[in-house]
């Protein structure tokens, strides 16, 4: 599956110009600078595939991923909980968010990005409740591992499993991951892996 070439396929900004509903699709969400960017070029192993979304006010789009012969697209959602956003660019995030969550049969899984250093955050919570409520599985995904110790990630790990039991679309399984340090990708991959090919 990440043995072939990644490239980009197009962004979206409205639910019109969707690409057609091919395989399956794996979307990657999370709050701006979380490290999605740097997770999905990790996964892929191509350093510029997604660009990074920490320009505040950028135009908020979906972007795909495709590779040739390989059952998966991979979507990069716009990061979301901008400190100084505007009302209307939230409105606008949620108002495409939901409706392709909704909309869209192929959506296996959304991969729900946590920095390790801040844990899960109400705009965290507030993404978990539109994904609840589209009834798409989530599964968290640890970023930026490397940067606490062990024995904190640990914690950080069983809190968040707690928290996660009592959510109606949360997927049980954690996976700690370092894009900077290559630590949880492969297991990340095997996750997808598993996704694509069931
Ligand atoms: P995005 O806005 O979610 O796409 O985030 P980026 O991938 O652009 O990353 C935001 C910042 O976090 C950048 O400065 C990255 O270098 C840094 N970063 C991303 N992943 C890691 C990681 O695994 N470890 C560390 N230490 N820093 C990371």
């Amino acid at each position: 599956l990440f043995a072939r070439p990644w490239e980009f396929l197009t962004s979206v900004t409205d639910m019109a110009n969707l690409p057609e509903a091919a395989d399956t699709e794996i979307a990657f969400a999370g709050r701006s600078n979380v490290g999605k960017s740097s997770l999905i070029n990790a996964l892929t192993g191509r350093k510029g595939l997604a660009r990074t979304s920490s320009t505040p006010g950028r135009t908020q789009m979906l972007n795909f991923f495709v590779a040739p012969e390989t059952p998966l697209t991979i979507v990069d959602m716009p990061g979301y909980g901008y400190a100084q956003a505007p009302k209307d660019l939230v409105d606008a995030w949620t108002r495409l968010v939901f409706s392709y969550l909704r909309g869209r049969p192929n959506l296996r899984r959304v991969i729900l990005l946590i920095d390790s250093r801040h844990g899960i955050k109400a705009n965290d919570l507030e993404t978990m409740e539109l994904l609840d409520k589209a009834a798409v599985v989530y599964q968290v995904v640890l970023t930026k591992a490397d940067k606490i110790k062990p024995p904190q990630l640990a914690r950080l790990i069983t809190e968040t499993r707690a928290l996660l039991a009592k959510r109606i679309a949360a997927h049980p399984e954690i996976i700690a991951t370092s894009s900077e340090k290559n630590k949880g990708v492969d297991d990340l991959r095997a996750e997808l892996f598993l996704l694509a090919t069931q």
